[in-house]
């Protein structure tokens, strides 16, 4: 686990296709109520719906990042039902999923659509957030280090390698992923997590920050934070129920060393502040 000192730990959520704005409300209302630790960087990709109630309802100093689940790589045009990087970020949005399985498996998502959304994303002063994993066919013959290493070669393929220290990744093998999924061991991920961090090396830089996502719960995610190439998690389900969301905050902050003293400063932790060359 990387130290509180040098990095945050991330913790995020996707809330995939879930929550009216009343639910939102009830969700970050009660999430306000927890004063964020020091060391910690939490983060919520609300559907767009809710993105901008989000916004609105945070604090204009809170540390909590928010995010779209997805954007399309365009500036705009006629792609019906799509939304922008552009608009994405109008409406409050600093982070971008990009390549979630679920994306890749229903949605016609490819490594080509990656890149560029990766790209655009990066255009537009926005973090991407990528995320690469096997499918478990893959993993049971032994290639899961090679079949994540060209998804993430392929999404960094439209990227000046400046921009690569810009970008989060999030491991999430599909085998481990959502009601169906097998929680991974902290075995099983540690050598992915050290080639993605390999890759993005060689690619010219070293990533933001690389997390695991995968069936993380409060019972799991101390041995899966124990990987030294894991810097942070991305949950689903744990984390749906703001009091879900705040236990995990909570044993981050533990892990961290950060105890329960409160952030002191609002700003997140944002690279485009020293960046914004790149827009
Ligand atoms: C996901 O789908 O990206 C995910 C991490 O979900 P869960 O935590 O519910 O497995």
């Amino acid at each position: 686990m990387r130290s509180q000192k040098s990095h945050p730990l991330w913790v995020g959520t996707s809330w995939k296709m879930n929550k009216t704005l009343a639910e939102a409300d009830r969700f970050i209302d009660e999430l306000l109520t927890f004063p964020i630790p020091n060391g910690i960087q939490p983060f919520v990709l609300p559907p767009h719906t809710a993105l901008a109630r989000l916004r609105d309802r945070l604090p204009a100093d809170s540390p909590i990042l928010l995010g779209a689940q997805n954007a399309h790589w365009a500036a705009e045009g006629s792609w019906t039902g799509e939304i922008s990087m552009r608009m994405a970020k109008d409406a409050g949005a600093t982070l971008i999923e990009i390549g979630h399985s679920d994306r890749r498996q229903h949605f016609g998502e490819t490594d080509r659509t990656v890149a560029l959304k990766v790209a655009a994303a990066v255009a537009h002063g926005l973090t991407p957030l990528i995320c690469v994993g096997e499918p478990l066919a893959v993993r049971s013959v032994g290639g899961a280090e090679d079949f994540v290493r060209v998804q993430l070669q392929n999404a960094l393929s439209e990227m000046a390698p400046a921009a690569i220290g810009q970008v989060i990744i999030a491991y999430e093998p599909i085998w481990a992923i959502g009601e169906h999924g097998n929680p991974a061991s902290v075995d099983q991920v540690a050598g992915v997590m050290a080639l993605i961090n390999e890759v993005v090396a060689a690619a010219g830089s070293s990533a933001w920050a690389v997390l695991y996502g995968g069936s993380v719960e409060t019972e799991n995610a101390a041995r899966l934070l124990s990987d030294p190439n894991t810097h942070g998690l991305f949950v689903g389900r744990a984390a749906w129920e703001a009091s879900g969301f705040i236990e995990l905050l909570k044993l981050c902050a533990r892990l961290a060393g950060a105890g329960a003293e409160a952030a002191t400063t609002s700003s997140p932790i944002l690279p485009w502040t020293a960046t914004a060359a790149l827009h």
